[in-house]
């Protein structure tokens, strides 16, 4: 039997109350849009296989609607606020749930890998948010890139974004954030959610998507930094050829013959462009042009 109190937040009405008991000002800069529709976050939880095993951590809590839901379905959630107006809020809101720690903190500042430690001793952690937008690629790719040990991410997101993370080759929203996701991770966009979900609601389309972290990465590239560099310079000039990308990045110093000797090793033509390659024939040219720098 679950003796924990059932989220009651998650409407516009308890959201309302509870703003107005608090006369809280929404603040832009920290991308504030809270969830008020309780379909949207039983989807969130369902997508993100939260079970009482799990440790959750939960970005931007806001006024803790999801921290609800969280710390009913979770063993243990931990949960990342910037704004401090908002912790005498959460610790309203979250009194029944003795599993819930609230962190006043900048996410992109916080130790991550400590805190998985300190919490899950050690082990992959579940990752539940409705994200601020302005930061999601460096919340996203800061986990990534500095090896949280993480088994999901299950995250509310601009829906171009989860477009372009989810993006295969030769589609128009393919391209450094496609690849660079999916070398991590295996992305699936549970589901789109309109404006209205929101209060206030925001002005762009959002998408809940779930990344669920490959055991090991898809290609094998000898120098991953250098293959990531390869992926930024052939998409920093959308309509140029990949060996216009590599000449004119601003890190590269290879002559055209030896970007051409490249291509031409890959079995790719000269004036490929870098939409059309997959992960693995990025691997494959960072392997080669490791050899040539
Ligand atoms: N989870 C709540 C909900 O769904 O109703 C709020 C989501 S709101 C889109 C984003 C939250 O992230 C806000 O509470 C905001 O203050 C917080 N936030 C913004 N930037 C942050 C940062 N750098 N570190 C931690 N939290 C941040």
């Amino acid at each position: 039997m679950n003796e924990k109190q059932k989220p009651y937040l998650g409407n516009p009405q308890e959201t309302i109350a509870v703003l107005k008991k608090y006369q809280f000002i929404f603040q832009k800069k920290f991308g504030q849009n809270f969830l008020i529709d309780t379909h949207v976050l039983d989807k969130i939880i369902a997508a993100a296989e939260v079970t009482k095993e799990d440790f959750v951590l939960e970005i931007g809590p806001g006024i803790g609607t999801m921290t609800q839901y969280l710390a009913y379905a979770a063993r243990e959630v931990c949960a990342v606020e910037i704004d401090s107006a908002l912790i005498p809020i959460l610790e309203d809101t979250l009194q029944a749930y003795d599993n819930v720690t609230v962190i006043n903190e900048d996410i992109l500042k916080l130790d991550l890998r400590k805190l998985a430690e300190e919490k899950n001793q050690g082990k992959p952690i579940k990752i539940v948010a409705n994200l601020p937008y302005y930061i999601t690629t460096p919340i996203i790719m800061g986990l990534f890139e500095k090896h949280v040990p993480v088994e999901s991410i299950t995250v509310m997101v601009q829906k171009e974004v989860a477009a372009r993370m989810q993006a295969g080759p030769g589609t128009k929203d393919y391209g450094a954030l496609s690849l660079a996701v999916q070398y991590y991770a295996e992305p699936y966009i549970v589901a789109n959610v309109p404006p209205n979900c929101f209060m206030p609601r925001p002005n762009v389309g959002s998408a809940v998507i779930r990344l669920t972290t490959h055991r090991q990465p898809p290609v094998k590239a000898a120098d991953e930094k250098l293959m990531f560099q390869i992926i930024r310079a052939s998409f920093n000039q959308r309509r140029k050829t990949l060996a216009n990308g590599l000449k004119n990045y601003e890190g590269f110093h290879y002559s055209r013959e030896e970007i051409e000797e490249a291509l031409k090793a890959c079995h790719l033509a000269p004036n490929v462009r870098g939409e059309s390659l997959v992960l693995a024939e990025f691997a494959a040219l960072s392997d080669i042009l490791k050899g040539v720098s």
